[in-house]
């Protein structure tokens, strides 16, 4: 794990963005990536066992923030569930699926 600051390197464009928590985590070698702190939402998952054919609801933990690597910004989200891969999107694919989401929840509302 290496910490590096962006004051350090030659290119100001690695200049921090103001979500950044200063954490610079990079393999070496691998570009400077900027971290926000993430954002926890608590929710309620539905949740199929191997086996079974019903479902449970499991309370889990939404993490939520952003990321930026070679000046692109994206979303990256998850949960705490083992062996969860988070999903990561562009800006404008997230703003798309909000859109979407509050549009078959609340479909008064604009897509
Ligand atoms: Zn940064």
């Amino acid at each position: 794990m290496a910490h590096r600051n962006p004051a350090d390197l030659p290119d100001s464009s690695t200049a921090c963005p103001v979500w950044c928590n200063g954490e610079h985590e990079a393999m070496e070698g691998a570009p400077l990536a900027h971290h926000s702190d993430g954002i926890v939402v608590a929710g309620v998952e539905r949740v199929i066992r191997d086996g079974q054919s019903t479902h449970t609801a499991a309370v889990v933990e939404i993490t939520v923030g952003l990321e930026q690597v070679h000046d692109e910004t994206w979303v990256w989200l998850g949960t705490d569930r083992p062996g969860y891969r988070p999903t990561i999107l562009s800006i404008e694919s997230a703003k798309r699926l909000l859109r979407q989401v509050s549009h078959l929840i609340e479909p008064t509302e604009p897509r």
